[in-house]
């Protein structure tokens, strides 16, 4: 029988293949009664173990270096660390000698009450911690009982698509790249671990599936579907031939498009549109290149915060920043400031509980409320600009004084570098992003403050609606061509360009083909998306006039609901693009969820 999941697509693409359902089974140690004559044997199987794990650590540590990026690697710091530490081999040593015990027996003795004690805490950095010493606290105790990794996927060449509650970071990074085609979790969001490394080796992934382990059985076939977040188990004939086709038409028009790459966004009468790119980690820069992109216009930053205790420097914003604008020069990058708070947390900065996170202490909110943390971030970007041509982004403006009290402390950390004889772009460009129905409303009067406007509707549509962008209970409602959305769209377009500002979208909004038109003929000067969005879309406006666009866009006003303005939009992309629209591989309008 088959199945259809749903979860969030959090690394796009079409994966058919057998499951593999991976069952994070923790090790079993027995208790050994050992003879006295035994002891040094277990202890220098105890050191043995020590040494084979840290080994094992650092071959992940340098694989994951090399192809994830260094800050990625970091995370197995805390690992090493553990397995490193005197306290537990002492300890172990002890219970090995004072009991007469087997040496995985002392090791579980030592971790156990960590690990309880470490469940019970409400410290989100610390329950992490958890996390780490179960991962490494298992392959410590793997070595010792001579297992093998959780997991391996020997006969699955190219075919395995992977089921597992949640993917630990050293789960990740085994992943054998020539055996998996795809990743489902049933934990996590759009930066969970799993997610960020899934979408960098770009292998289509869906995370937050819930129960799906229980459902799905080994070599099973499944399908899934990383853009729009869908995972069917056991498919029939029929819908295994859709995707087939889709897959195969999507890796076709993917080789088709890769030729447009190097070519402008440019509409058959010269009206250009800037393309660029949403990165989460500079890890990701040979993908935006790859796919043509002119720039990145989204550079989320909150990854440096992430699975770790303390707050990044100013020298390790730098380092990141200054590769980041080197290697995108002379193309501009977008560096969004801080955006906490919300749904994204980070363990070193403290946040107090909070009734509703979305509406709470959170992104350009949070850094005027920690000012010292906020100038940190600053202090480097604006170093960092000196390299190449970086730009600066506020998230979650809500007004003119919002923004200005954030420039209050541009200015600080500006006149502060002058006076050091520090060197930084003094042009360096300042945008705010759009994406609280109040700014949208007051966009004239933010277009007077800054350089740019950047339209986040991943968050504009959350609170415009009223819809809770992660509650799937209400996704139905998640209306991106709602005509709300639409006329303030219209709106802000319009403010921004009647003071003579450049405007961008870098909401998701921005990556889906079916708006092109749309986006294009509504005025964007810019679209910032997933790199892999980026050749389509370049196709979409190189094959249009500005006119007609425009005349698109226009004729969408007249619609009175979302599913009307689907439908609109979805006939007029069938008609001029069918060989990208047509057929019912495109979960169009018919395709997406809609009112129960
Ligand atoms: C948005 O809200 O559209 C956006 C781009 O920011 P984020 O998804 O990081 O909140
Ligand atoms: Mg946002």
């Amino acid at each position: 029988m088959s199945q259809v999941f749903r979860g969030i697509g959090v690394s796009p693409g079409i994966a058919v293949g057998k499951a593999l359902v991976i069952e994070v089974r923790r090790p079993r140690v027995k208790r050994e009664p050992v003879d006295p004559a035994q002891v040094p044997f277990e202890l220098s199987r105890l050191q043995r173990g020590l040494e084979i794990s840290r080994r094992q650590v650092l071959e992940i540590q340098e694989r994951v270096a090399k192809e994830v990026g260094p800050q990625y690697a970091r995370i197995f710091d805390a690992h090493l660390l553990i397995l490193e530490d005197r306290w537990l081999v002492e300890q172990a040593g002890a219970i090995i000698q004072g009991q007469r015990v087997n040496a995985e027996y002392a090791v579980q003795e030592v971790l156990e009450p960590v690990r309880q004690a470490l469940s019970r805490v409400e410290d989100g950095y610390l329950r992490e911690r958890r996390t780490d010493l179960d991962d490494v606290g298992d392959r410590l105790l793997r070595n010792l009982l001579g297992q093998r990794e959780s997991f391996h996927m020997e006969g699955m060449r190219g075919e395995a698509v992977l089921f597992a509650h949640d993917l630990s970071p050293s789960d990740t990074a085994q992943l054998q790249r020539d055996a998996v085609v795809g990743l489902v979790t049933e934990t996590g969001g759009r930066t969970s671990h799993s997610a960020i490394m899934a979408r960098s080796l770009e292998l289509p992934a869906v995370v937050g599936v819930e129960e799906v382990c229980a459902h799905a059985r080994d070599h099973e076939t499944v399908i899934l579907d990383g853009t729009e977040g869908l995972v069917i188990l056991a498919p029939d004939r029929e819908t295994l031939t859709r995707y087939h086709a889709r897959k195969q038409q999507l890796e076709y028009v993917g080789r088709a498009l890769h030729k447009l790459g190097g070519l402008p966004a440019e509409t058959q009468d010269g009206y250009r549109v800037r393309v660029t790119a949403n990165i989460e980690f500079p890890a990701e820069l040979p993908a935006v290149r790859a796919h043509g992109a002119e720039g990145v216009g989204l550079y989320r930053t909150e990854f440096l915060y992430l699975n770790r205790p303390e707050l990044p420097t100013e020298e390790e914003h730098f380092a990141v920043y200054r590769a980041v604008a080197a290697e995108m020069h002379p193309r501009p990058t977008v560096i969004r400031t801080l955006d906490f708070g919300g749904d994204k947390l980070a363990s070193a900065i403290q946040l107090a509980a909070e009734e509703n996170p979305s509406l709470g202490l959170r992104a350009i909110r949070l850094c005027l409320h920690r000012p010292d943390m906020f100038r940190t971030q600053l202090r480097a970007i604006l170093r960092a600009s000196a390299f190449g041509t970086l730009r600066i982004m506020y998230p979650m403006i809500s007004g003119v004084a919002e923004l200005r009290a954030a420039n209050v402390i541009l200015e600080g950390v500006k006149a502060e570098l002058r006076c050091q004889g520090i060197a930084f772009d003094p042009e360096i460009q300042v945008g705010a992003m759009i994406e609280i129905p109040s700014a949208a409303v007051t966009a004239d009067l933010l277009a007077r403050e800054v350089d740019f406007f950047s339209v986040g509707t991943n968050d504009l549509i959350q609170y415009a609606l009223a819809i809770d962008r992660i509650n799937e209970q209400v996704a139905y409602l998640y209306e991106p061509l709602h005509p709300a959305v639409l006329r303030m769209l219209r709106g802000v377009v319009s403010a921004a360009h009647n003071e003579g500002i450049w405007i961008s979208m870098c909401g998701e909004m921005a990556s889906d083909p079916l708006h092109g038109l749309l986006l294009l003929g509504l005025g964007f000067d810019e679209l910032s998306m997933t790199p892999g969005a980026i050749p389509l879309m370049k196709r979409i406006i190189r094959s249009v006039t500005y006119g007609q666009a425009a005349e698109v866009a226009q004729c969408l006003f007249g619609c009175a609901t979302a599913q009307e303005v689907e439908r609109l939009l979805l006939q007029e992309m069938r008609a001029r693009f069918p060989e990208y629209f047509a057929g019912d591989g495109w979960t169009g309008a018919e395709g997406r969820p809609g009112f129960p």
